[in-house]
């Protein structure tokens, strides 16, 4: 088992300063300046009322496991040598949730509401991919 190869993921304008940020190992959450709501993922427009006042901060970088899935089986390349390999929802600390991976334990040690914490897997120094492990 190694660790997922991540394709670099498609950055623009709404998502640059999400992976701007995570490229220093921060974690960018959007806070919309009108109606105090947190969002996630990167918009132009605040999902809440549709204000264009978005502001972007860093968040705690800690949470909690929502949901996930132990996959077993990916033979897309980057993946097929990462198997078994975790699959979650992250609900974070400032109440949003993101898709990621869990990694720094074994698979099947991983429970819904386990603490976590963010962690970065670089990529050709180019960009880097949040992921969560146990805290
Ligand atoms: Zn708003």
């Amino acid at each position: 088992m190694s660790e997922i190869e991540h394709p670099k993921p498609g950055i623009d304008w709404e998502t640059r300063a999400y992976w701007e940020g995570a490229k220093r190992h921060e974690l960018i959450l959007q806070r919309c300046s009108s109606c105090a709501a947190i969002q996630h993922r990167p918009r132009a427009l605040c999902v809440s009322c549709f204000a264009d006042t978005i502001e972007y901060f860093r968040a705690s970088g800690r949470g909690s496991v929502y949901s996930y899935t132990i996959t077993h089986q990916n033979q897309s390349p980057g993946f097929r040598n990462a198997t078994p390999y975790v699959l979650a929802w992250v609900e974070l600390e400032e109440g949003v949730r993101l898709l990621s991976n869990i990694v720094g334990c074994s698979p099947d040690k991983v429970r819904i509401g386990m603490p976590i914490e963010v962690d970065f897997a670089d990529i050709d120094g180019e960009v880097a991919i949040p992921r969560f492990r146990p805290r």
